[in-house]
Formats: structure tokens, sequence, C-alpha cells
């Protein structure tokens, strides 16, 4: 029940993971099964993750016993399970090839969409509705090669309700994120630009946000962030600066 995107490129390598591990502490208030992380290393393109069931300090000791590699982005997020039941298997990120999403909400035509990507050669390793969305990811960026373009394509396809977050090994500076009937703010750094479900996950970093409207892709990189309606046109999401304490 909780997200968190972080991308920085002049950044210590251990600073992607530990904001994102630092927001998702952040939201725990809002309730959780089971927690996990993605990151992507640039250049040459690397994707790692680690997932646990239960508390955040589970994914705490497995980062511990195996750790992933220096990151120039992260994903992270709170499990609250609607569909499969709160195991490591079923805990997000879920992986198609080098793509890595998490999701918040319900993805409710997963089954015509897994029966389609089954039949299309697609392996599902979980019991989620959320596994569909990583294999149509990867498939629309193999046909499109832009990963805002192929979100734009995934966020027309599902129905239901999504805060949806993916980063892809080929761009290790760059996290996208979509949003149906689900929050998703932006925060602004100097350098290094957030993704959270509400902005308790980056206000330790910047009060500078921007709150997504409904239907809304966004693209951010460590220059800041670039805002698109579904069908990759233009739009805009409303500036605000976080004024209460953190
Ligand atoms: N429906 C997804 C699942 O069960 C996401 C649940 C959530 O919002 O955390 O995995």
């Amino acid at each position: 029940c909780g997200i968190v995107g972080y991308v920085g490129a002049q950044q210590p390598s251990s600073r992607p993971l530990d904001v994102v591990m630092e927001g998702l502490r952040r939201l725990e208030y809002r309730g959780y099964d089971s927690a996990g992380v993605a990151v992507v290393t640039g250049p040459g393109g690397e994707l790692a993750t680690a997932k646990k069931a239960g508390k955040l300090v589970n994914l705490v000791d497995e980062l511990a016993a195996h750790p992933l590699p220096a990151a120039t982005a992260a994903i992270g997020h709170t499990r609250w399970a609607t569909h499969g039941a709160p195991n490591d298997v079923n805990a997000h990120p879920h992986v198609a090839g080098p793509i890595a999403v998490i999701h918040n909400g319900i993805v409710e035509n997963f089954a015509v969409l897994k029966a389609e990507l089954t039949a299309a050669g697609a392996t599902f390793l979980s019991e989620t509705d959320t596994e569909v969305a990583a294999h149509l990811l990867a498939r629309e960026y193999a046909d499109c090669h832009d990963l805002s373009t192929a979100m734009c394509a995934v966020a027309r396809r599902l129905r239901g309700t999504f805060t949806l977050l993916a980063v892809h090994a080929d761009v290790p500076d760059v996290v996208v994120g979509a949003r149906h009937d689900s929050p998703l703010v932006v925060g602004i750094g100097v350098g290094e630009t957030f993704l959270g479900s509400d902005v308790a996950a980056f206000i330790a970093h910047t009060r500078e946000a921007l709150e997504l409207g409904q239907d809304q892709v966004v693209t951010i990189t460590p220059d800041g962030a670039t805002v698109t309606d579904f069908d990759g046109e233009p739009a805009a999401a409303r500036r605000f600066t976080v004024d209460w304490d953190a």
C-alpha cells in the first residue's frame, strides 16, 4: 500500500536504495503485508530485485544477506494483497525480462490479459493481478523502445485502479509511473527526482512537488519530470510546495 521511486545520477551509489527504503518506512502507517525493491544500474544496464513477505525488517535482512548492486534508480513497494497470498513470490516488484513493475490497486481485467499473454508465450511466476502489467510493458517496450510510450500503451489496456511504476535495465536513469483512481506525487530535487504514493515518501528530501492528475503518465530523470496523458500528449500536473513538518 505504498510506492516510492527515485532517480539521481550524480548521487552516491547507495542513495537510490537508501531513499526508497526510508520512503517505505515513512509509508508503513498505510499498512502492508510484504515489501520489495528493484534497482537499475547504468551504464550497461543491470536490473536486480529483492522482496519479502512480512514487515520491512525482513526485506532489510534480505538486503543485508544479499546486497543489490550499486544503482542509479530504484523503486520500492509495500503490498496489501488483493490477488494471491502474501508470500515472497507474490510480493512486488514483478519482473518480465529487463523490466520491473510495482503496483498499488487492482487490475480488474487481469484474467483476460493473462490468457492473452500466456497464449503469446509469457510465463507467469506469481498469482497476482499485477504481473500482467510487467509482461505487457516488456512487450510494448520491445516494439517502441521508449518506456514512456510503452507505459501509456499499458495504462490504456488496464481496467481497475492503479498506481504503477516501472524501471527498465536499458534506461537506468529513468523511472516511469502511471495513475488511475490511485494517487501519485512527484518530488523535485536538485539533480534527483522522487515519486511517492504520498509526499511522506520524499518529504525528508524535497518540498517541491507535482501532484499528478487522473490518467496521467510521468517520466522522471535526474533533471525533473515529464507528464503526459495516456495518449502521450503533454499534460499539466499541479505544482505545490509541501508546507507541513516532516
Ligand atoms: N493487487 C495487487 C496485488 O495483490 C496490488 C495490491 C496493493 O495495492 O498493494 O498484488
